[in-house]
């Protein structure tokens, strides 16, 4: 798989997640005080996951943006070639490891 096919799956696999949490927190609450609060408790933990993945989508589409740029994976400062794992972990980083510090 290509780079850009890697991330498309990727983003692909975060939209259901986000749908699956979206299906979630439109459930009614429970009638039981106690179990609401744990309800309440788990909305929290999901609106959370939900902005974490929808960060993680941004930079996604950042990093396909550069792909079809061909400037992805080449640091915009000093035009070396960004460390794979680097941008492993950081999709859309644009600078590479010495420019970034
Ligand atoms: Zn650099």
């Amino acid at each position: 798989m290509t780079t850009a096919e890697t991330l498309k799956a990727r983003l692909v696999e975060l939209e259901a997640e986000i749908a699956r949490l979206d299906g979630e927190t439109t459930q009614q609450l429970s009638p039981k005080f106690a179990d609401q609060a744990n309800d309440l408790e788990e909305l929290g933990t999901n609106e959370a996951l939900e902005a974490h993945y929808k960060q993680e989508i941004e930079q996604i589409t950042r990093a396909l943006h550069r792909i079809e740029a061909g400037t992805y994976g080449t640091c915009e400062n000093c035009g070396a070639d960004i460390n794979p794992q680097r941008l492993k972990a950081q999709p859309d980083a644009t600078r590479c490891i010495n420019c970034a510090a």
